[in-house]
């Protein structure tokens, strides 16, 4: 069996699907109350593979939201990933993909110092961040979503904020080593961590986020921001391909512009319906097939039998990694989602 570990985006949004998600109790309640909420199991899952192999799952609700991280209630926020990691492990499933900000935490925090919760050892080997999967399917929206502009990737400057990150530095390999892309920005605060990233690469332009907008032809946004920064569409080019990949978005609000085409990043769509109620909740345009790409990689992990944290620690995406589970991904039926024609 296969998990998930999902958060709401706000607490504005965690009220407004409380009654949905089967507890309607919280729905007038603050921050401090959804701090010290346990984890639930809101969602029973069934998917079939596009080979017809059937597999099932739960949904665990961790009742972590990011505001948490801006108030600074850090304990309650390891509190909730060590807690749903530990739900999830007492019901019995074999692998549950860490989603949104639940990896982020865990590694931020140093949560593999911590074993013990209660009396239940975690066996970190049933976790997977599902980073490897989401950055695979991040540079297949490159690369396909560029020739659905007719953007001709050789010609175009691609801008990664969050480059440093997990997900980001596995997109800046596969911008290095798998396509021919004519200049690469890269964006994140610190300056050491993108200069190391820089000697990896041996290519990349350190650049801060105003100047790398104006002259981006692709951003693609995998920061780990709690909240989405303003974009004046009118400081970009155009045409413009933003690949909006963070959880909560990393864009602050819908960019209505002609000239700027904007996608939803790291989301996958399948070939068949899958029964379960929890996309509807987290808004998915079409619920019944879409999903985040790091929640299909323990179904991946399941269909195969790959009981193994498949992606685990920071920084150490594989190209060959990637190309493996997106074989396995194409095999089951998932493709990147794309823009509307
Ligand atoms: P990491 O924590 O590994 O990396 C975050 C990156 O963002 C770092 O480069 C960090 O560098 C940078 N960053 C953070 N804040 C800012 C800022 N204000 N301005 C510029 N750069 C910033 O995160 P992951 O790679 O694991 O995840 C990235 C995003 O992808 C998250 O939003 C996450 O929720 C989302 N995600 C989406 C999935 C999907 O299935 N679609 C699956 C998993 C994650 P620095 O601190 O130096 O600025």
């Amino acid at each position: 069996m296969f998990g998930l570990i999902g958060h709401l985006t706000s607490l504005e949004h965690a009220q407004s699907v409380a009654k949905e998600l089967g507890y309607p109790e919280y729905s007038d309640q603050g921050l401090d109350f959804w701090c010290s909420a346990p984890p639930q199991i809101v969602d029973n899952i069934k998917v079939t593979s596009a080979t017809g192999q059937i597999i099932e799952g739960l949904y665990v609700e961790s009742c972590f939201l990011p505001e948490m991280l801006a108030a600074r209630r850090i304990k309650a926020a390891t509190r909730k990933i060590t807690n749903a990691m530990a739900h999830a492990q007492k019901h019995g499933i074999d692998i549950t993909a860490l989603g949104g900000f639940s990896s982020i935490i865990f590694e931020n925090f140093n949560l593999d110092q911590i074993r013990q919760v209660r009396n239940l050892t975690l066996d970190f080997k049933r976790f997977t961040t599902g980073n490897t999967h989401t950055a695979y399917i991040i540079c297949r929206q490159v690369e396909m979503a560029a020739r659905q502009l007719g953007l001709n990737l050789s010609d175009a400057t691609v801008a990664v904020c969050g480059a440093t990150g997990d997900i980001g530095s596995a997109v800046c390999r596969w911008l290095t080593h798998r396509v021919d892309v004519k200049d690469l920005l890269l964006i994140a605060r610190n300056r050491e961590r993108l200069q190391a990233l820089r000697e990896e690469l041996g290519r990349g332009r350190i650049t801060a986020l105003e100047d790398a907008l104006p002259a981006a032809d692709i951003v693609v946004w995998v920061a780990s921001m709690p909240k989405g920064v303003e974009i004046d569409p009118d400081t970009l080019k155009h045409p413009c391909l933003l690949i909006d990949g963070g959880y909560p978005k990393n864009m602050g609000s819908k960019v209505q512009h002609p000239g700027v085409h904007v996608l939803s990043g790291g989301i996958v769509e399948h070939a068949l319906d899958i029964e379960w109620k929890i996309m509807n909740i987290v808004n998915m345009d079409v619920p019944a097939r879409q999903l985040f790409a790091c929640f299909a990689e323990s179904m991946l992990l399941e269909f195969e039998r790959l009981y193994t944290n498949f992606s685990w620690g920071r920084n150490q995406i594989s190209l060959e990694k990637m190309d493996l589970i997106g074989q396995v991904s194409q095999k089951h039926g998932f493709k990147p989602l794309l823009l509307e024609s």
